[in-house]
């Protein structure tokens, strides 16, 4: 059976360049699982489909083509045949995606989407709920945090480069926002996996992160 890593943590914790890096030394394909919730988000948003509408999403989902393809070692996706590329990105889908992401028919399609991505080879998936629901078996798992201001300060220097013309205060409270809905969500909410190594990477360099994981998950291996 191919190996899973999971790592999981709030919004702008270090999650994604670490996994990516993680995946890179270990051989293994990366799995951004937040995005597959933006891709669901993105098409809602384009579809015209409210938000708030919970029987057309669940509607609309049904008649949906996801497919995942490979590309450079990461799982990537067309949604209905489009690649929504830099898009499920941006301020619109990150305000809307905790809302469709709470839904447990969302929930439940994605993460059969999820777990088919095993099939392609071991795996590297960050998230909010890898550990805990997408693979509670898997013996790898980690939970990266760090203080807001420095989350809020990490989004801000991306939101600079995407020029979206936000301050840090504003970075911030959309953080805080998203993070309040992802922890206090009745499905699969944001918590640490029993059994996840916590990692706090306020003060550490991203490399140093990377490594102490590939050194946790190597040595767990040897051991197992
Ligand atoms: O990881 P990222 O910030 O891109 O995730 C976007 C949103 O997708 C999160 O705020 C959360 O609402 C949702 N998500 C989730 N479960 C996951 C990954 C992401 O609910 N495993």
């Amino acid at each position: 059976m191919n190996t899973v890593v999971a790592i999981d943590g709030p919004a702008a914790s270090g999650k994604s360049t670490v996994a990516r890096g993680v995946a890179q030394a270990l051989k293994s394909i990366y799995v951004d699982s937040g995005s597959f919730y933006r891709g669901v988000t993105w098409w809602v948003l384009r579809a015209g489909i409210p938000a708030g509408d919970r029987a057309a999403v669940i509607r609309g989902l049904a008649g949906l083509r996801f497919e995942k393809y490979l590309s450079e070692q990461a799982v990537r996706y067309r949604v209905d045949g489009e690649d929504p590329g830099t898009a499920i990105r941006g301020e619109a889908v990150a305000e809307r995606v905790s809302e469709i992401a709470a839904m447990p028919e969302v929930r439940n399609q994605v993460n059969r989407w999820l777990r088919e991505t095993r099939e392609l080879g071991p795996i590297v998936m960050e998230g909010r709920d890898i550990g805990s629901v997408v693979f509670p078996d898997t013996p790898y798992k980690f939970y990266l945090d760090a203080d807001p201001a420095e989350r809020a300060r990490r989004r801000h220097a991306e939101s600079i480069a995407r020029e979206e013309g936000r301050d840090v205060a504003q970075v911030l409270e959309s953080l805080r926002r998203r993070d309040t809905r992802d922890s206090g969500r009745a499905e699969a909410p944001l918590k640490v996996a029993p059994g996840a190594q916590v990692i706090d990477t306020t003060h550490r360099a991203i490399d140093e992160v990377i490594q102490a994981i590939v050194t946790q998950v190597v040595s767990w291996t040897a051991s197992r």
